[in-house]
């Protein structure tokens, strides 16, 4: 694949050349530590860009030195200082399953690293139901932790992506799941600093286990350090698990496009007032389409769960609001209990999914995606845009208009899922999906420029940037300093570069 225009190589430190001494003697260290069949090393410069085969966003192929994939935490450690003993040995680009599609997939946003696959790591260390968390390896998939819960009365929070993606890489990458922010559910990690010392930091379980689980721990809290952050590399982590609620339902509005600002201020009040549970969304019709949402209209889906007879009132005092405003086409709160309805499949996986479900068999990924999880970066076209908007009428419609015009200027089809994370704040999920063909992709990159440009005009920023985009990290944020102290951090922490710059350089 040529080279996209769109692709961003200014690297703020540069890596050493390809296969120096120093390289090439860490990497043989490496092969001591885990065998050789677990370290994949480029022959030449045409297979280190061909080293991590394709992804599906069509992104530049990075020239990689290697892939190590270890398969415990001791040999992360080792690896780890091996890599921060000289400043040219090379940079290590941890992933855990490495399906962060959209967005990179495994690819490092820089050439010439090292890339460090912890999907071998993936243990399910310690579970514990009475007190609501387990600690998990970064290969745990969204689908094992789950699976282990099924029948229990603690849920994982799962994401809508597929099943066999990582609880910890999303979290990292600060994901969102259905019932709130990933980061919310992250409550201890297990760290190896640049150097080789591993770190426990936020809480994490003692022998008696009697401390009930509270991330923050006395004085600054270094956990946060460590979440979209070059400081380390996370071996493991402490994540909490909800009690299932004893029931649930998800109730169903649709409304035509002119409604889109009056309905987002009526949902806004209903989530402010608590009616609604989780991470209620709005589709827009390309995005509502998966769900059986009408032909050029929104879906809303409202999430409301408690006991049973909770779930009942909510759901009452929620549709009488609905028809009350006179805005929505269609008001249903049956589709998930009533198997004679057309949605009604579709709404059970949802309902499921708000119950910790993360869909096993990727029906609904499938849907969106048109292949599985297996294929989606060789054959499927897929790029995110992922903005933060205030939770106003005004700004979602101002929104919904800077996506037309991409749209419109490019020929790109663009979908828009809003995640309604709190009274004040919506992710703007922009999915792009084309043919996994170098036009296509051309196109969609473009419609990505475009949004970033017009978003960041409009003062909605994103919160997760893809490979191509890493360079934007000091443009977007709020102040230089804050910035520049994340830099001396780095720079104390990790003065041979054992860990890659990454995406949040
Ligand atoms: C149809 C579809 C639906 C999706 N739905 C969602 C959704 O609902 N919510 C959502 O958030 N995303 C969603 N995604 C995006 C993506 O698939 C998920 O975020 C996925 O969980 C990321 O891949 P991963 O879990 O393999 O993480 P990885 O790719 O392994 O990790 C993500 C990033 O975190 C960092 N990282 C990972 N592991 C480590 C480590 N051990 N130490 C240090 N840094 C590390 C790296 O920078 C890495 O690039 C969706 C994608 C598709 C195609």
């Amino acid at each position: 694949m040529p080279e996209l225009t769109t692709a961003v190589d200014s690297p703020v430190t540069a890596p050493p050349g390809p296969g120096t001494a120093a390289l090439r003697a860490a990497l043989d260290a490496a092969a001591r530590v885990l065998g050789e069949d677990r370290v994949a090393r480029a022959a030449d410069d045409a297979e280190r860009s061909r080293l991590l085969g394709p992804n599906t966003s069509l992104f530049r192929s990075r020239r990689v030195a290697a892939v190590l994939r270890p398969t415990t935490a001791e040999q992360v450690r080792e690896i780890v200082e091996l890599f921060s003993r000289e400043p040219d040995s090379g940079s290590l680009h941890a992933v855990s399953t490495g399906r962060n599609w959209g967005l990179g997939s495994r690819e490092p946003a820089q050439d010439d690293v090292v890339v460090l696959d912890l999907g071998g790591l993936d243990r399910v260390r310690t579970l514990d139901l009475d007190a609501g968390w387990a600690v998990v390896e970064p290969g745990v998939t969204q689908g094992q932790l789950s699976r282990l819960l099924s029948h229990t009365p603690r849920l994982v929070n799962v994401t809508v992506s597929a099943a066999e993606t990582s609880i910890v890489g999303n979290a990292l990458d600060r994901g969102v799941g259905m019932r709130g922010q990933r980061t919310e559910d992250l409550v201890g990690l297990e760290v190896v600093l640049p150097g080789g010392e591993t770190v426990r930091v936020g809480w994490w379980p003692t022998a008696g286990r009697t401390a009930p689980v509270y991330p923050h721990g006395l004085g600054p809290s270094a956990l946060p350090l460590f979440v979209q952050s070059n400081l380390g590399v996370v071996t493991a982590a402490v994540i909490r698990l909800p009690p299932r609620p004893e029931a649930g339902r998800v109730i169903r509005l649709s409304f035509p496009a002119p409604a889109l600002a009056e309905v987002t201020d009526a949902v806004r009040r209903w989530v402010a007032q608590g009616l609604t549970r989780g991470v209620p969304r709005i589709y827009d019709p390309a995005a509502g389409q998966a769900y059986g949402g009408a032909e050029g209209e929104y879906l809303v889906h409202l999430p409301v769960d408690g006991t049973a007879e909770a779930v009942e009132a909510l759901t009452g005092i929620l549709t009488a609001e609905a028809r009350r405003t006179g805005l929505f086409t269609d008001i249903s709160a049956t589709d998930g209990s009533d198997p004679s309805h057309p949605n009604h499949e579709v709404t059970r996986l949802v309902e499921r999914g708000y119950a910790g479900d993360p869909d096993i068999t990727d029906t609904l990924f499938r849907a969106k995606m048109g292949v599985g999880a297996d294929k989606v970066d060789t054959a499927a076209g897929f790029l995110f845009f992922l903005p933060l908007l205030p939770f106003t009428g005004e700004a979602v419609a101002h929104a919904d208009r800077l996506l037309r015009e991409a749209a419109a200027e490019t020929g790109v089809r663009l979908s828009a899922t809003l995640h309604l994370l709190g009274p004040d704040l919506i992710d703007c999920v922009v999915a792009m999906k084309f043919p996994h063909e170098e036009e296509a992709a051309e196109r969609a990159h473009r419609a990505l420029d475009l949004l970033y440009a017009s978003f960041a005009e409009a003062g909605f920023t994103p919160y997760r940037l893809d490979i191509d985009h890493a360079g934007q990290r000091d443009a977007l944020s709020v102040d230089a300093a804050a910035v520049a102290l994340t830099r001396r951090l780095k720079a104390v922490l990790d003065p041979n570069n054992a860990i890659a710059p990454g995406r949040y350089r």
